[in-house]
């Protein structure tokens, strides 16, 4: 079990309502800061250790600013998720650049930052080299661990996943990369999405250590990290539990022994890429009840639609919802919520439970915080939300203005007939 609460008061809404009218994101920095602690203290027995927070799952810079004081790293996989790390500050290997079908251009970035470069394929060995003109010191390889490991609903079975290097591709790409002169070496992989079996982290680790002592002894390298990738899941469901991290890290730590401690093998720094677990539980929607309709069924239409969360459309995902105000009401009336897009499965929850509802009320939906705005779109000429951020003293500071319509337009050429 765990509790869907809510951080802030239905003051604190109508404040922000004051700049910006609903539908926004809030997001609070203490929740943030404190999940990134929490990973950070459970895995304190591996020196090293850092979790590169996947840029996507929430790219504001003020957010990477926080969890860059945090002391973790950037996760990008595209031009401009690399500026924004850059922006805010992180360079060098402080950015992870995790990638697939990658452009020249996005290699030469990652080269000038002096970014980790995490190649997806054995052919990137030669892109990169043909684009930078060399390769750089320090490279990882992506492991796609095929038939080895079962994959999961979001990500899929490995064997049907682009990502990655097959396993006699990983022995050939790191021999070929120590022959053309790198020395420091990472090894990757990433086969989970949002994913709440603590085993299934360490059965990952498993087959990676396995790996790297199989590399290590076989091609006479030595691996500085071991990234883990993202993919811890969160609670969306009231009655699902979190993932216990100090499970996953305690696995881990017995698994290093295990394959690497006893076979004299130098402990590598554990990395991880998680966004989810970091940001995706301290962000909330915040909507209110434009119309209430009975026909079929009884709908519930918000102000927010698909195009500002569109997990639920897309996924089936569930998301919480409290009405503020309500939260000890009997959820005694049955809707569809939807938002207003010409798009039937523009519904943020179906058949749900609700308290009954009025126009105007305050509708927040839940673990909002990561592939939630990130995500958004801008079709039916839906504008993209605000977000704002309670700050640890209980402020609010807006980190992304609402878009105009005069936003939406920019891009048109408005005479071209
Ligand atoms: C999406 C992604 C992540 C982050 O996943 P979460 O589920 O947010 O933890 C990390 N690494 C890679 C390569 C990804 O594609």
């Amino acid at each position: 079990m765990n509790t869907k609460t809510i951080p802030f008061s239905r003051d604190f809404v109508e404040e922000i309502e004051k700049t910006t009218p609903t539908p926004f994101y809030i997001y609070s920095e203490e929740g943030i800061r404190n999940a990134a602690k929490t990973q950070i203290e459970a895995f304190s027995w591996n020196p090293g250790f850092r979790n590169y927070f996947a840029v996507k799952a929430s790219p504001n810079p003020n957010i990477l600013k926080i969890l860059a004081a945090e002391g973790l790293g950037a996760d990008c996989s595209s031009l401009p998720e690399m500026i924004m790390a850059e922006r805010v500050g992180l360079t060098g290997e402080s950015i992870m650049f995790t990638s697939n079908d990658t452009p020249d251009e996005e290699f030469i970035k990652a080269m000038k930052l002096g970014a980790i470069i995490n190649l997806d394929d054995i052919t990137h060995i030669y892109s990169v080299e043909r684009a930078c003109g060399r390769l750089p010191e320090l490279v990882s390889c992506r492991f796609n661990p095929g038939k080895a490991k079962k994959g999961n609903v979001i990500i899929g079975n490995p064997t049907e996943a682009k990502y990655g290097f097959t396993r006699e591709q990983m022995f050939e790409g790191y021999s070929i990369l120590k022959r053309k002169g790198v020395r420091r070496f990472g090894i990757h992989t990433m086969v989970a999405s949002n994913e709440l079996d603590a085993g299934y982290f360490v059965e990952t680790a498993v087959i990676m250590l396995e790996l790297v002592a199989e590399l290590s002894s076989s091609l006479g390298i030595s691996f500085e990290f071991v990234n883990l990738g993202g993919g811890i899941g969160i609670p969306y469901k009231p009655e699902q539990n979190p993932v216990d991290i100090k499970v996953v890290s305690s696995g881990i730590r017995g698994a290093c022994r295990k394959y690497l401690e006893s076979n004299g093998i130098p402990m590598p720094k554990i990395y991880m890429e998680c966004g989810r677990m970091i940001t995706g539980p301290y962000g909330w929607l915040v909507s209110r009840v434009r119309h209430i309709k009975k026909t079929y069924k009884t709908y519930a239409g918000l102000d927010a639609c698909m195009a500002n969360l569109m997990r639920p459309a897309i996924y089936g995902a569930y998301h919480h919802i409290s009405v503020l105000g309500k939260e000890s009401d009997t959820p005694s009336v049955k809707y569809d919520v939807t938002g207003s897009l010409c798009e039937n499965n523009d519904k943020f929850a179906i058949d749900r439970m609700l308290p009954e509802l009025s126009p105007g009320d305050i509708v927040v939906i839940h673990d909002a915080g990561a592939h939630g705005h990130a995500m958004g779109f801008n079709y039916n000429g839906k504008l993209r939300s605000a977000e704002w951020l309670m700050r640890t003293d209980g402020s609010a500071a807006m980190i992304r203005r609402p878009e105009t319509v005069e936003d939406l337009f920019a891009t048109i050429c408005w005479d071209a007939v």
